[in-house]
């Protein structure tokens, strides 16, 4: 079978051209919408990551401020940043780049976040919204897959979709995603027993683990939809060889940089049995960055007055 690779680029330049369009509407009104985004500490996956969220704020001509903290900064320090952000009339959305460093209660910070401005739908309020069925800010990872899905024309309606993972981030929202459009879902965790044969019955399969190609070919039922949310640096020469062989294109790289990305999904798993899949790297992580902005306009409009389209069309 031939196997489609749905590349997550592509659905970002569609959330993209349509971001843009609202913009334009918004700024015949004077309204931008704009995008705080809190870094605290020097991790550079995080650097990258909010480099490239502020670039593409930048890119559609919405507002849009990084704010870096130390690594030592305090779980006060950052609830003060955070109210002042809440009282900005100029923020639309406050993005807390996590992991935030050990010493901060993560917790107490994202729920600090105003459910108005929470871009990344992170807060109890809309979080509960979401799993009660009403228009909320969802997580922005599980709302671009699902969007990704729905332009893939992925049948939705009674399959059988699983989802290996039970975080706030990815997992659970998953899960509840494909529930309302009508899927038959199970959730997997670490405690699940025998995960080869769940997975095995899956029409959709959902992967967000952070273990590098824990889900391997025999996992997956002819002509499933895989999805791979991990995205596992590797530097060990040993485990890099072992999942990519030595002969591989992929693997000779790995010996000229010293890394490798793989995914949560062996990385040839899927390719000739599965209908369609996202490749590691260039799947699942351009949506995540492509619904934030989708996120920021439907949080402006909702803020200030304005019912957005999104909100009609995710719920
Ligand atoms: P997380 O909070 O660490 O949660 C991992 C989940 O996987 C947990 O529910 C855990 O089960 C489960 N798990 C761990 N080992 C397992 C195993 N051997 N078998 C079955 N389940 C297992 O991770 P996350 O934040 O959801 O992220 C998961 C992955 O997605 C990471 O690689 C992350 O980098 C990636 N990610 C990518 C994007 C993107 O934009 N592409 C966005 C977010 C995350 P328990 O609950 O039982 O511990």
């Amino acid at each position: 079978m031939e196997t489609k690779r749905l590349l997550g680029k592509t659905f970002r330049e569609q959330f993209k051209a349509e971001v843009r369009e609202e913009i334009a509407e918004l700024a015949e009104k004077g309204i931008r919408p704009g995008l705080a985004v809190i870094l605290a500490g020097d991790d550079p996956a995080s650097q990258v990551y909010v480099r490239s969220k502020t670039r593409t704020c930048e890119e559609l001509g919405m507002g849009s401020q990084q704010i870096n903290l130390p690594a030592e900064t305090s779980t006060q320090e950052l609830l003060a940043r955070v109210g002042d952000l809440n009282r900005d009339d100029a923020v639309d959305g406050i993005l807390i780049q996590l992991p935030l460093p050990r010493q901060v209660d993560t917790d107490r910070v994202l729920q600090a976040v105003h459910p108005a401005k929470d871009v990344d739908g992170f807060h109890p309020s809309n979080l509960g919204k979401l799993f009660s069925g009403r228009p909320a800010l969802a997580p922005c990872t599980p709302m671009g897959i699902l969007e990704m899905l729905k332009r893939e024309g992925t049948p939705m309606r009674g399959a059988e979709a699983v989802v290996v993972g039970r975080s706030i981030i990815v997992g659970k929202p998953m899960a509840m995603l494909l529930l309302q459009n009508h899927c038959t879902v199970t959730i997997c965790h670490s405690r699940t027993r025998d995960l080869g044969e769940v997975c095995r019955r899956a029409d959709i399969l959902v992967v967000a683990v952070g273990v590098p190609a824990l889900v391997q070919r025999e996992h997956i039922k002819p002509g499933a939809v895989v999805v791979d949310v991990g995205m596992n640096r590797i530097t060990e020469r040993e485990q890099a060889l072992t999942i990519l062989g030595p002969d591989s294109a992929r693997f000779q790289k790995f010996e000229e940089r010293g890394s490798v990305l793989i995914g949560d999904v062996h990385p040839e798993a899927a390719w000739g049995i599965a209908s369609a899949a996202t490749p590691v790297p260039g799947g699942v992580g351009p949506l995540t960055i492509g619904h934030l902005m989708k996120n920021t306009v439907q949080a402006c409009r909702q803020r200030r007055g304005r019912p957005t389209r999104f909100a009609q069309e995710s719920h």
